[in-house]
């Protein structure tokens, strides 16, 4: 059957911001630690307690905001949004409903339309909630607050999505911006990035809006993906049977691919909003928004662009590097601390990913950039020493293991020497094993004079294998082809 529905879909967007602590105590933001170890009677929301605005939080909020192309609210306030949920014990969450700090921008995405505007209707500053932890057995909720007070920004876009590509798009545009400000590390698998989905559809060629449904806190953006294909599929279906959509939270389950109705909005809550009494207005300065503005971070593509003609890095190349800031960084780096950019390239797209993917392999999880924990300069040695052919490549990649592996700063160079992985000079040795290699394999000898000239690398390896790997390779192949030449 061909559809002719378009869907609409517009997104809110929960992102945690990486300040040190709370946006209104000094506690810890922290993820994990023993449940009720990181708050205090503030985030507990006992009787008596006032709130203080962490700056932090206003800085990571004015930088979101210019990323977002928003303007600056200069008088920007707090609301309390009423409601009781075990998890929230103050029985209100300090929000922004009136005032938000940015309003009115805009993201640009790349489809394969072409490229594409999303207009923000506006972003706020609010405190996440706490945790609420089900037994396993029996019907036991435990509540864990250690999350209620941290900092969140929520982005509210227009309903200009048209297409979940679109909203993927948007996603990892928002995730980039966010990674590269250095604001939060926006992971949806451990909550820091949360989305919720409202869609609709209409008849293509009209232009009022059909009744939505919302979708929330779906943690990956693939299952977005899948979640915003059966709820379109879903909508379609009901209207061409005659039937209603009914606006509603959907659950969307991602294992059996489908949602389920959580609660309607008929029976919608009344938050109550009013002006927070117990944090004063803030007034954002013009100074304090331009010097926001002076230390915004070149963005991905910029740096991507730059990599190419400054670096002469293959697209490609530069498009992996850039994905992680702090990779990239690490990169230039190298570069700074000698290693060439081809090979410092090479060394983090080829080696560096091999061996965190074997890691990564063992523990049956995912590491990070971050999570190598290299150190520089060690590494820009690492380097030179390889591509100057006085370590091993392997045995290179095996100290780079080491390096990813060990808790602290592993020291190349007297690994190196205390691991004799220095390679050898001494010809007369290497001759010497030549000539032994040679005498011992006839026929790889004799395929190479008949013309196949891959049987060198089988008697270049009998040679490493003789030398125990201490000597280089590019040196062995050269006396062999002299010899075999004779
Ligand atoms: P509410 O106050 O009920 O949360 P909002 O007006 O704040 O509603 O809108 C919430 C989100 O829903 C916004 O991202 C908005 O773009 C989106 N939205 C609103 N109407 C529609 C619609 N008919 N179809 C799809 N998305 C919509
Ligand atoms: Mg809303
Ligand atoms: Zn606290």
């Amino acid at each position: 059957m061909s559809r002719n529905w378009e869907m609409v879909i517009g997104l809110e967007v929960h992102v945690e911001l990486s300040t040190k602590s709370k946006i209104f105590c000094s506690c810890t933001t922290q993820f994990g630690g023993e449940p009720n170890t990181h708050c205090c009677p503030v985030c507990t929301g006992m009787p008596g307690t006032l709130p203080i605005f962490n700056g932090q939080v206003l800085e990571y909020a004015v930088k979101a905001g210019l990323a977002l192309n928003c303007e600056i609210e200069r008088q920007t306030r707090f609301d309390r949004k009423n409601y009781f949920y075990p998890d929230l014990p103050k029985a209100y969450q300090i929000s922004q409903l009136y005032r938000p700090i940015a309003h009115d921008g805009y993201v640009e995405i790349e489809t394969s339309q072409g490229p594409k505007k999303i207009r923000i209707h506006e972003m706020h500053m609010e405190e996440d909630a706490g945790k609420l932890i089900h037994s396993e057995y029996g019907n036991e909720t435990y509540p864990d607050y250690n999350r209620c007070g941290v900092p969140l920004l929520e982005i509210v876009s227009e309903p200009d999505f048209r297409s979940a590509e679109e909203v993927a798009a948007y996603l990892e545009k928002i995730r980039m911006m966010f990674t590269y400000l250095g604001i939060s590390d926006c992971k949806m698998q451990e909550g820091s990035m949360r989305a919720d989905v409202n869609l609709s559809i209409r008849e293509a060629g009209t232009t009022e809006f059909g009744t939505r449904t919302e979708m929330k806190n779906i943690n990956s953006i693939s299952a977005i993906e899948r979640a915003i294909a059966g709820e379109y599929e879903r909508q379609c279906d009901l209207l061409e049977s005659g039937g209603k959509v009914t606006q509603e939270t959907r659950h969307w389950n991602d294992d059996k691919k489908m949602s389920t109705a959580m609660r309607s909005k008929e029976n919608a809550q009344d938050y109550r909003y009013f002006p927070e009494p117990d944090i004063p207005e803030i007034l954002v300065s013009e100074e304090y928004i331009d010097d926001c503005r002076s230390r915004m971070p070149e963005f991905a593509p910029d740096k991507k662009e730059r990599f190419m003609s400054e670096y002469g890095l293959s697209e490609y190349d530069a498009g992996l590097l850039v994905a992680s800031k702090p990779e990239s960084d690490f990169f230039e780096a190298l570069i700074k601390g000698g290693a060439t950019a081809k090979a410092s390239a090479n060394w983090l797209i080829v080696h560096l990913a091999s061996v965190m993917k074997k890691l990564s392999a063992d523990i049956n999880g995912t590491m990070d950039f971050e999570d190598a924990g290299l150190d520089a300069e060690q590494m820009s040695y690492l380097i030179k020493e390889v591509e100057g052919g006085k370590v091993n490549r392997q045995d290179g990649i095996d100290i780079l293991t080491e390096m990813v592996k060990s808790e602290e700063v592993l020291d190349v160079k007297e690994y190196i020497a205390s691991h004799g992985l220095e390679v050898s000079n001494d010809t007369g040795a290497l001759a010497e094993t030549v000539a032994k290699v040679i005498a011992a394999n006839e026929q790889a000898v004799s395929e190479y004079k008949s013309g196949k000239e891959k049987a060198i690398g089988f008697l270049v390896g009998a040679c490493m294998k003789e030398l125990k790997g201490k000597c280089n390779p590019g040196m062995v192949k050269e006396m062999l082809e002299a010899e075999l030449k004779k």
